[in-house]
């Protein structure tokens, strides 16, 4: 910890226009045209399976009964349309969820039969688009509302659109990620070895799960610190680094190369340790829920806990562009690997007064995209 370091207050000002509030019509509206456009996504899903579901989740869940969800989503974006003209404001949102909801229920709506579908080897994740979604947006949402950090930064906060347009790349990308990352794993298949999946195996779930925990924690951080470090990979990295304002939706910002890089990477351990279904699904859902707490607006209390695995205030250091923050908290599950390679950064109860990177980056998805290649060619001239 730099004691002498003068750790200041961060400032949120109120943001009385952006603010959801009850009985202004706004939260109806919102919430009508995110019903219908999840409405529509999933009927189109439920048509297409082939194209627009993905084959490794539909393993897990249950078409038919989820059926009855997509019901009550449309019965209550009709509801909340409806709503916006009896306090006769937003009807215009109001009215867009409705109409979104009508043509979901005019292509079939909640009554398309589901039919057995073949593994297609890429399609686009929109059933896991629309689940993580809704799941991620109840649970955090929810987190940050009763435990926020900073009390006044609202839901639709700068640059919330950005975010949610990379969570919906990310997500709908679900399938060929996988693909990535399972081609790649083929190149270690030399590494691996069956005593020690079969010794691995052969332990309680509980301490598989620490296992595979450590070991993926130990390739996430010298992946994360390598793309910092390494002066030709920060540019893909520093995209991740450009959110200023972190809530539930703002680890979703990343590049693609990233995201692909830090999938096929991660994959390696995973294969190789050779771990249980049980242990495995237990970690992937502890990996997915985690990556999106550790960027909420929140400062739900951890107690002891902050000093072993990877909290909000962890990980809202690493995204902090003051001076004794850069280049520190890497790791991703547990603080283990910061602390043993000295790069650990948790002053206390201090927050960071300032996020984002140090040097602006261009703030549309596509100049994003496109800023590692311009950096790299603008150094090779
Ligand atoms: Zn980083
Ligand atoms: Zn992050």
């Amino acid at each position: 910890m730099k004691e002498d370091y003068p750790y200041q207050k961060r400032e949120t000002p109120t943001q009385k226009d952006k603010e959801f509030r009850l009985g202004e019509g706004k939260i109806s509206g919102y919430s009508s045209v995110t019903l219908g456009v999840l409405s529509l996504l999933a009927v189109l899903a439920y048509l297409y399976p082939s194209y627009l579901t993905t084959y490794e989740l539909r393993q897990v869940y249950d078409a038919q009964s989820l059926q009855g969800i997509l019901k009550y989503g449309m019965y209550f974006s009709l509801f909340f349309g409806v709503l916006t003209f009896w306090v006769k404001k937003y009807r215009m949102m109001g009215t867009l969820g409705i109409l979104l909801t009508t043509t979901a229920l005019l292509l079939g709506g909640y009554k398309v039969p589901v039919d057995a579908v073949d593994n297609h080897r890429l399609s686009l994740g929109v059933d896991w688009l629309i689940l993580a979604f809704m799941g991620s947006a109840l649970i955090f949402i929810t987190i940050e509302k009763l435990f926020p950090k900073y009390k006044y930064q609202v839901i639709l906060r700068n640059e919330w659109g950005l975010d949610l347009f990379y969570f919906c790349f990310n997500h709908l990308a679900i399938s060929a990620i996988i693909v990535y990352a399972n081609y790649h794993v083929t190149h270690f298949e030399w590494a691996a070895s069956a005593s020690l999946q079969e010794a691995i195996q052969s332990i309680p779930i509980l301490l598989q799960f620490v296992t595979i925990v450590i070991c993926a924690d130990f390739v996430l951080y010298w992946e994360h610190r390598l793309f910092h470090e390494v002066k030709t990979l920060w540019p893909v990295h520093a995209v991740h680094h450009t959110v200023e304002n972190l809530d539930w939706l703002a680890g979703s910002r990343g590049h693609f190369v990233q995201v692909f890089s830090e999938r096929a990477m991660v994959m390696i351990p995973l294969y190789l340790l050779g771990a249980s279904e049980v242990a495995l699904n237990i970690y992937v859902a502890f990996a997915a829920l985690q990556a999106v707490l550790i960027h909420c607006n929140t400062s739900i209390p951890f107690g002891p806990l902050k000093y072993i695995i990877v909290t909000p205030q962890f990980h809202h250091w690493h995204h902090s562009s003051e001076k004794p923050a850069i280049d520190t908290n890497y790791s991703a599950h547990t603080i283990l690997f910061d602390w043993l390679f000295n790069t650990m950064h948790l002053p206390g109860k201090h927050w960071p007064a300032n996020y984002g990177t140090t040097k602006k980056l261009p703030s549309t998805f596509w100049g994003q995209v496109i800023y590692p290649l311009r950096v790299f060619l603008k150094n090779n001239d």
